[in-house]
């Protein structure tokens, strides 16, 4: 789950973490209040949405006059911003944070991630702050530093002190790097971080580490631990399907292709997608329908893929393991009620009573007219999903892989 930049700059701030003092505003009167509460004679005006690279697409502004404050605030309020990150439909902005601005010296790179192969977690440091690290990494890889972090013994101040040594920071700010450093770590691991990026973190002019931008992102799977960031929570943010899949507890991620995908178990989902790609199909949508894949979210699961209007055929793969097969035809079917007859549906069940549910998919397509399609093995159906989705397109040629994945 990911949180707004103020949200994570709160959390830092209660781990004594330097962070400029600020105020949220969504409404231009708001931001105005805000300023002049803060005093001072310059402000940031920074767009509160979930992506990096608002700067260079105008979400993030110092000014230094309260009309100032007021125009360029409702100016950004309800504005889209497209970066890489948004892809290209934006993100509409609904907050803004307003902040005293910092008189910056040095911008500094700074994150902390969980690091899958060493199974610890891992930092990442570069002198080279304010640009994405993506960039620094292609030009410039030597100016990036990294280390793992034991989670069960913490980072430690000795740790801070060699990493800022080596990406050059001036011995005054070792010990003040050090510390900083290991507050922010703490909020990632206390807070179950995936990732906690500081870009930048600065040295100002008075010489002091104050962390300007804040992005987090928290296990998901470790919210039930962290009531507080649960409610941080802004569905403003997801799209209507990832909202309504939240609800009824599905794992729904839309992308480009036009093969929905409905599938139990992420695993099988992952694998469902491939086998779509091999076939030279695209998958609409990451769907995992978890493991009971009942009736109510069997429907649910329809609409929301429906919902997507580039879906052209649906492709369900569900292994029966603890549920039944024939329990899971007829939630298919109960759940396929409102599907349109325009669309094809690709079943291929796998697992306990898998012939039985096999035959009451085919008898209730029989009878009710709905457009399904048995399949026996994966990559039978992905095959049919393919070939029904391309219609008159279909390219045997670009079968090629899918023949070396079937051997
Ligand atoms: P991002 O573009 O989404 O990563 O947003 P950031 O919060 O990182 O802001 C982008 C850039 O704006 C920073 O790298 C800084 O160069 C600049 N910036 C942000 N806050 C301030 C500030 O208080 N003072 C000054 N002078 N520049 C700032
Ligand atoms: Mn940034």
């Amino acid at each position: 789950m990911d949180l707004h930049e103020f949200q994570a700059k709160g959390l830092l701030r209660n781990y004594g973490v330097p962070v400029p003092d600020g105020g949220v505003a969504s409404t231009a009167s708001d931001a105005l209040r805000v300023a002049k509460e803060l005093r001072g004679d310059a402000w940031v005006i920074k767009a509160q949405v979930h992506a990096g690279g608002r700067g260079k697409a105008g979400g993030v502004k110092v000014v230094n006059s309260f009309s100032d404050v007021y125009d360029v605030a409702s100016h950004m309020l309800g504005m889209k911003i497209v970066t890489k990150q948004t892809g290209p439909e934006g993100k509409i902005v609904r907050r803004t944070l307003i902040e005293k601005a910092t008189d910056i010296k040095q911008e500094i790179y700074l994150s902390f991630l969980v690091d899958r192969d060493s199974e610890q977690h891992m930092i990442i440091a570069s002198a080279e702050g304010g640009m994405d690290i993506e960039e620094v990494a292609e030009k410039n890889p030597n100016a990036i530093v990294t280390e793992r972090i034991n989670p069960v013994t913490g980072m430690g101040l000795f740790l801070g002190r060699k990493i800022a040594k080596k990406i050059g920071l001036e011995s005054s700010l070792l010990n003040k790097f050090a510390d900083v450093a290991n507050k922010i770590y703490n909020v990632f691991a206390d807070f179950d971080g995936m990732m906690l990026e500081i870009n930048p973190l600065v040295v100002t002019g008075d010489g002091d580490i104050v962390c300007l931008d804040a992005k987090m992102n928290v296990d998901e799977n470790a919210l039930y631990r962290h009531p507080k960031i649960e409610e941080m929570k802004d569905y403003g943010e997801l799209e209507p399907q990832e909202v309504r899949a939240s609800i009824f507890d599905l794992s729904y991620v839309s992308m480009d292709g036009n093969i929905g995908c409905m599938v139990n178990g992420a695993g099988l989902a992952m694998a469902t997608m491939d086998i779509i790609k091999s076939f030279g199909g695209d998958p609409a949508n990451f769907l995992d329908v978890g493991g009971g894949a009942d009736v109510n979210k069997v429907r649910e699961a329809f609409k929301i893929i429906l919902t997507d209007p580039k879906v052209k055929v649906i492709f369900v793969n569900i292994f029966g393991g603890i549920v039944r097969c024939d329990l899971i035809a007829e939630g298919v079917l109960k759940g396929s009620d409102e599907v349109p007859s325009d669309r094809s549906i690709v079943v291929r069940l796998d697992g306990t009573n898998v012939e039985e549910g096999r035959r009451i998919l085919e008898e209730g397509a029989a009878k009710t007219g709905l457009n399904i399609v048995t399949a026996d093995t994966m990559a039978d159906a992905a095959q049919k999903a393919v070939e029904l989705a391309a219609g008159e397109d279909y390219n045997p040629e670009k079968k090629k892989t899918a023949a070396k994945a079937k051997e």
